[in-house]
């Protein structure tokens, strides 16, 4: 079977994490990707995981002790574009994950936003390494999703082809808009010393 977005989000960062990479987990909600993440990233690692919301912290809080994982974890109580507070100045990041609209089962009103995704995801931009990769999985289906469909599309087709390599997939015959992936890899940097 091909993998849903979700699934090869998931493909896509297993191939590039190590086990003392830093990552960040930018809507923690009930915590697969960070227990993922951490799984990834243990012994040596360090998982950033963000919410705006306490009972997203507390699921995903006690999911990391059941597995062992806290250790590793930062559990962070604000808002993924307040980012740049949390990480050191010019601390390389390898990855980072967005599984953007509402938490299931919850407050269907609270939503990532078009202008906090895309501040978050600049101060991610700036932090990562060469190969590292960032995956969005955006949700149009609710009130506010297609807005932010529709920034990070433009936003994603603008990044220089120099720098980035940018994947859209999505299953384009399945009904109820099944989840769109976004992966946006950066370039190995290649330098070029000038002989004397
Ligand atoms: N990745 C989660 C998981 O594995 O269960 C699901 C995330 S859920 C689709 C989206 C989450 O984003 C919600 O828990 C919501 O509270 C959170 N959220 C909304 N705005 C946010 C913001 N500005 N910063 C961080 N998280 C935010």
């Amino acid at each position: 079977m091909i993998e849903n977005a979700l699934q090869f989000s998931h493909t896509l960062l297993a191939e590039v994490l190590t086990d003392h990479d830093h990552v960040v987990d930018a809507t923690m909600g009930n915590g697969n990707d960070t227990v993922f993440l951490a799984n990834k990233v243990q012994p040596h690692g360090k998982v950033y995981a963000f919410d705006v919301q306490k009972q997203a912290l507390d699921k995903t809080k006690q999911r990391l002790l059941e597995d062992g994982l806290t250790e590793q974890t930062k559990i962070i109580f604000d808002g993924h574009e307040n980012l740049k507070n949390y990480l050191a100045e010019n601390e390389p990041i390898k990855a980072g994950i967005f599984n953007l609209g509402y938490l299931p089962k919850s407050d269907k009103q609270l939503i990532t936003t078009p202008t906090t995704t895309k501040q978050a995801l600049e101060t991610l931009l700036n932090h990562l390494v060469s190969k590292g990769r960032i995956l969005l999985v955006s949700y149009y289906g609710h009130a506010g999703g297609k807005e932010e469909l529709t920034m990070l599309d433009n936003y994603c087709q603008k990044l220089p082809q120099e720098q980035y390599n940018v994947l859209r997939y999505q299953f384009i015959n399945q009904k109820n808009r099944p989840p769109i992936l976004f992966c946006i890899e950066k370039n190995v940097t290649i330098i070029f010393l000038k002989s004397s």
